[in-house]
């Protein structure tokens, strides 16, 4: 990924996605808002006890600075499961941001529609970022270990080739910012739910000093090269959020007391 600083705020990029002229896309990062600590300072999370208009300033630094429309922002209630929400224009001037979002219990957004900007929020989570070039459509995705355990990443790669026709071997993705396997200590039973569940877990999961890790980078990564997304088409940030309080909010990291950053992507009109 590669930093810029817009309006004074600084956003990461991920590399294989900047090149589209009409794909617009961008990771938060902690820095540039208007929150105090613990939330300090540009968090994003609609479910904190941050105050809920210090949340609303943010919201509001985040798209001037990234030139979207506040009204055309896109985004769900999270619930850890494997859920697409597809946006079309039934949406259009429905959508409402910050505190109550329109949308409840989706934790993967995707459109065709230009102008709209969809976002997941994260504090640990793997936020992915996925673009169709040629059937021009954008997905956005929350995954924790529950939302991966349930291949929500996959998941959507697949409505998007079967129902949308998008073409695997085309699809660009970034995997952003998320707690690494140097810090994600798991309990046995997520290990063994993995195990049992899926077949990710001997190239997911490390023993090390009788604790078990788990990459959710690798398992994200994993999933979208098993719906045929080259593995050159996927850019893994690499960033661990718990190691990195400097730069994100970690919900591991900081015992639950953080905000969230957000992951934007949206068509050009
Ligand atoms: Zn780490």
């Amino acid at each position: 990924m590669i930093e810029k600083y817009l309006h004074g705020v600084p956003f990461l990029f991920f590399e294989n996605l900047l090149q589209f002229n009409n794909l617009t896309h961008a990771i938060s990062t902690r820095s540039g808002g208007a929150s105090s600590a613990p939330y300090a300072s540009l968090n994003l999370g609609a479910d904190t006890e941050d105050a809920p208009e210090r949340v609303v300033k943010n919201y509001e630094i985040a798209s001037s600075a990234l030139g979207f429309n506040l009204a055309a922002l896109v985004a769900s209630k999270q619930v850890h499961g494997n859920q697409l929400a597809v946006i079309d224009d039934s949406f259009i001037g429905r959508s409402t941001f910050a505190v109550e979002p329109l949308l409840h219990g989706y934790d993967a957004l995707a459109t065709k529609k230009p102008g709209l900007t969809l976002m997941v929020r994260v504090a640990d989570c793997v936020p992915v970022i996925l673009f169709a070039p040629e059937q021009k459509m954008v997905a956005v995705v929350h995954a924790g270990w529950r939302g991966t355990l349930a291949g929500i990443a996959g998941e959507t790669v697949r409505e998007m080739v079967l129902r949308h026709h998008a073409d695997p071997g085309a699809i660009r993705a970034g995997i952003g910012p998320a707690i690494g396997p140097c810090c994600y200590r798991v309990q046995e039973a997520v290990a063994g739910v993995f195990k049992r569940e899926t077949d990710l877990y001997t190239a997911v999961f490390r023993e090390s000093g009788g604790e078990l890790f788990l990459n959710l980078w690798e398992a994200n990564r994993l999933q979208l090269l098993q719906q045929g997304i080259p593995d050159c088409n996927i850019e893994v940030a690499g960033l661990c959020t718990a190691c990195r309080p400097d730069l994100f909010f970690s919900y591991r990291g900081e015992k639950g007391k953080t905000g969230r950053f957000g992951a934007f992507a949206g068509l050009g009109t």
